[in-house]
């Protein structure tokens, strides 16, 4: 069975080669390492388990999306309920479902206060991208601007992985191979990180102006009728967990109004409470015109996401799709009955937790605690807001150039705390932490404890690889 090949690669010890049966996902095929997958069996909270029994604190919540842990009865007994009530019905062509009017109703509640009047039914983050791009292209067409086309997105940036996602996307590893990526309507502006890329002597606001009159320079390059739309994380995620530094969403909205161009805020991973309000827009204090959510949105319990659709572009979409007559998009899953009752129960979850309040209150236990991790001789910025963290180690400090160990450092320090039983993620040099929305003040203790001892070991490891490295 599929349990004993599993543990049959490394002497049992949880693990499997991958890549012989399914191409795995931002994994190397060729290198000989990363063939090794741990192999999970079983989730518990916020622990999961190996093919071994071995146990591990989540300190990724998988994906950034399994808000509230495996095991919820509530989600499982509204997924099981739906499914014997009715497994699968669309939404296409004047038909609905009971459960999807009732989800996406209470969607546009969750959002109403930020100017959330519609939605539009994904499974996922990429598609609800895709979806939000079509419809920035929809409304432009609609109000007789049909030369606005391109799209401003932001190095680092990730928005996914479908052809439009992808190209937004501002990763090498995303275009690397493919040819024709990013696709021509596509411009990339400044990461956002004033730690790296601020210049001696510039205050976090002059950065942020200066990132505003970046952006203005390209949409007056390009011809400020030729641009649809720009899209951005509120604190960028896979990038490596980067908040906005001080004055920076003001000064990108202005520009963004001065021009009339559309604002989407994808907020696959900030949205329902990771920076400890409803929407990571509201935690800055943004105006988007449309909205990308996922993720969290279910809690992972089912691939579910949406573009939520303010009024400007509703109205003018609605206009528009009548003279065609129909609105020609729509996939066979969006809004798929159990998806609906799975986010169904998360929301009335989330809302009853106040989930959003519980992040706000754990916050400082989690950031400034993590913060001190600054004094280490290697880690040149410790980042983050809400339940999204970032260590980065640097070779030194002032010039933050980069260690040069043949396994990257991050890489090192995230196998170490895998030892030790704890999940997190390594993008290399930057060491990302985006914990369950649930954890308390026990599983955060538990999280500090393990890091803190597989620091010890990635110190070892490190200095002995290169003794020249600065200590304490
Ligand atoms: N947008 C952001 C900000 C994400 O972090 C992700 C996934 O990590 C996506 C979009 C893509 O979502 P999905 O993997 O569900 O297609």
């Amino acid at each position: 069975g599929f349990s004993s090949s599993a543990t049959a690669g490394r002497g049992g010890q949880g693990v499997v080669n991958v890549l012989t049966s399914n191409l795995a996902p931002f994994t190397n095929p060729s290198e000989k390492d990363n063939r090794a997958a741990v192999v999970l069996t079983r989730g518990e909270g916020v622990y999961v388990y190996d093919t071994d029994g071995k146990k591990y604190l989540d300190g990724l919540a998988g994906l950034w999306s399994n808000a509230l842990g495996n095991g919820n009865e509530r989600i499982i007994e509204a997924a099981h309920a739906q499914l014997k009530r009715l497994a699968y019905q669309h939404t296409f062509w004047n038909r609905t479902t009971d459960i999807a009017e009732e989800y996406t109703s209470r969607l546009v509640d969750f959002g109403r206060h930020r100017g959330v009047v519609q939605t539009f039914m994904s499974c996922g983050g990429s598609d609800a991208n895709d979806t939000n791009v079509k419809l920035a292209w929809y409304y432009w067409n609609a109000i007789g601007q049909p030369s606005r086309k391109t799209v401003i997105a932001r190095k680092q940036a990730y928005h996914g992985v479908t052809i439009t996602a992808s190209s937004m996307s501002g990763m090498e590893t995303i275009h690397k191979g493919y040819g024709p990526l990013p696709l021509p309507w596509v411009r990339h502006v400044s990461t956002p990180h004033y730690w790296k890329y601020g210049l001696p002597g510039e205050s976090e606001e002059e950065y942020s102006a200066r990132l505003a009159k970046e952006l203005e320079a390209v949409i007056v390059r390009e011809g400020p009728d030729t641009i649809a739309a720009f899209i951005a994380e509120p604190v960028m995620g896979a990038g490596g967990v980067i908040p906005p530094p001080r004055g920076y969403w003001g000064s990108i909205q202005s520009i963004l109004r001065k021009y009339d161009i559309l604002f989407i805020a994808d907020e696959v991973v900030t949205a329902f409470g990771r920076l400890g309000e409803r929407l990571g827009s509201e935690f800055y204090d943004i105006q988007p015109d449309l909205y990308t959510v996922a993720k969290a949105m279910s809690s992972s319990y089912y691939p579910l996401g949406a573009a939520l659709i303010t009024e400007k572009v509703a109205d003018a979409i609605k206009n528009q799709a009548n003279k065609f007559g129909v609105f020609g998009h729509g996939y066979t899953y969006g809004g798929h009955p159990v998806a609906c009752a799975i986010g169904l129960e998360c929301l009335n979850i989330y809302e009853e937790m106040q989930i959003w309040d519980h992040v706000k209150r754990m916050t400082p236990t989690f950031q400034l605690t993590l913060k001190q991790l600054e004094t280490h001789p290697l880690v040149g910025e410790v980042r983050g807001e809400g339940f999204m963290l970032a260590i980065e180690f640097v070779a030194d400090k002032a010039s933050k150039s980069q260690i040069g160990t043949k396994v990257p450092p991050a890489t090192i320090l995230a196998n170490e705390c895998m030892k030790n039983g704890l999940l997190v993620r390594s993008t290399g040099h930057v060491l990302v932490i985006a914990p369950s929305l649930v954890y308390t003040m026990e599983n955060f203790q538990e999280m500090f404890t393990k890091l803190k001892k597989s620091l010890d070991s990635f110190d070892e490891i490190v200095y002995k690889e290169l003794p020249e490295l600065p200590r304490d």
